[in-house]
């Protein structure tokens, strides 16, 4: 039988017809909106990032991060106009697991370094699970709540679109804009589960891991490489009655550390407690990220350092942009699509099906 409410003359809702509902922004709003954010050219980009204005490097940043390829070029262009000016800066790299503290940290760091004199602070970070969160939550303004409302501060979460390559390159050209733009302290944070370490390290002047006390066996699970890249590890929550295990902790890295080959740089990484939450013991980490500076300036190694991390980006760069290229060419694109449900129907090996992707590549070029 039917149903009564499909009768057509059953009609339990009737719908009138609708008043229509006024803009939600205001449209004379809206036309001043876009007349505030008119493009600005190369020229009034560099003037705005090289007079400080943070607004301007906020939207020079925004190019960086962009996808579109007009604004890749663009990009590049202030980036290698602003280039001479940077450099002057001490980068810092932060790495921990997600609850060790790193924000709490970097909001209590940031506070102390403001407290000297001309002090200006970045706070970047790269995160390899934003892109596929879409979002990252490192350098997230909501967790630095006294750094963030501070005027010579200026914090921007992990780029969040492409490949770790991608994501880190972002980064490290969002630092020579900050530079420029006077900012003489950068933190680049990033969490402690892997490649993104390498990434930072490959940026920074000083990589300090932020470790946790734990139950014993402190040193469990803590990937070799990481601790081998630090200049010091740092104890976070040193506190109420946490301070025991904390003092255990460090002699425990004291005494992993001593079984590592001496680092490059001739400085040997130290260990130290502290408490990001109340502010105990941030001077002396920061009294040994001075001592390092000297040391590193002393011997060479900082300059070293640096021209080499150049080295590592050019190359960084170029591979960069050959997969984009290729991987964006629509050619490649459809024969890539054949070729993949020819070696998954078992018609054709990867490695032949790669070669004749490759030599259609070359000889396009
Ligand atoms: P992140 O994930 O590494 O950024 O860690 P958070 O900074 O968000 O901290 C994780 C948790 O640890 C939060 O509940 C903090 O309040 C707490 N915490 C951070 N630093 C300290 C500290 O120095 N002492 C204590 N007792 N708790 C802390």
């Amino acid at each position: 039988m039917k149903h009564i409410e499909n009768d057509d003359k059953y009609k339990a809702l009737s719908v009138n017809k609708g008043v229509e509902s006024l803009p939600s922004v205001n449209p004379y709003f809206k036309s001043r909106i876009r007349a505030k954010k008119r493009n600005l050219s190369v020229s009034e980009f560099v003037e705005g990032i090289l007079k400080g204005d943070i607004t301007i490097l906020g939207q020079a940043v925004t190019l960086i991060e962009s996808t579109l390829p007009d604004h890749y070029v663009l990009a590049q262009e202030i980036v290698e106009k602003v280039l001479p000016y940077s450099g002057n800066s001490m980068r810092i790299g932060i790495t921990g697991v997600p609850g060790a503290g790193k924000s709490t940290s970097i909001d209590s760091f940031g506070m102390h370094l403001l407290k000297e004199s001309n002090s200006k602070l970045a706070v970047l970070a790269i995160d390899p699970s934003s892109e596929r969160s879409k979002g990252s939550i490192l350098g997230d303004k909501t967790r630095m709540e006294r750094l963030s409302i501070q005027p010579n501060v200026f914090i921007r979460p992990s780029p969040s679109a492409g490949s770790l390559g991608g994501v880190a390159r972002k980064t490290r050209e969002t630092i020579v804009l900050c530079e420029a733009a006077g900012f003489n302290k950068i933190f680049v944070e990033t969490v402690g589960v892997g490649q993104s370490e390498t990434a930072v390290h490959s940026m920074v002047d000083f990589f300090l891991l932020i470790q946790l006390a734990g139950t014993g066996d402190e040193l469990q699970g803590i990937k070799r490489g990481i601790m081998e890249m630090a200049d010091a590890i740092v104890i976070n929550k040193a506190d109420g009655n946490n301070i025991d295990k904390a003092n255990y902790a460090a002699s425990q890295f004291r005494n992993a550390l001593r079984l590592f080959p001496k680092p490059e740089s001739g400085w040997d990484p130290e260990v130290l407690t502290y408490s990001g939450y109340y502010g105990f013991g941030v001077e002396e980490i920061f009294n040994l990220i001075k001592r390092y500076e000297e040391f590193v300036k002393g011997n060479g190694y900082f300059d070293f350092k640096r021209a080499n991390q150049a080295k590592y980006w050019m190359y960084q760069s170029i591979e960069d942009q050959l997969k984009e290229n290729f991987y964006n060419n629509p050619e490649i694109q459809s024969l890539l699509s054949i070729k993949e449900k020819e070696i998954l129907s078992q018609e054709t090996s990867s490695f032949t099906a790669a070669k004749q992707v490759l030599d259609t590549y070359f000889k396009k070029q």
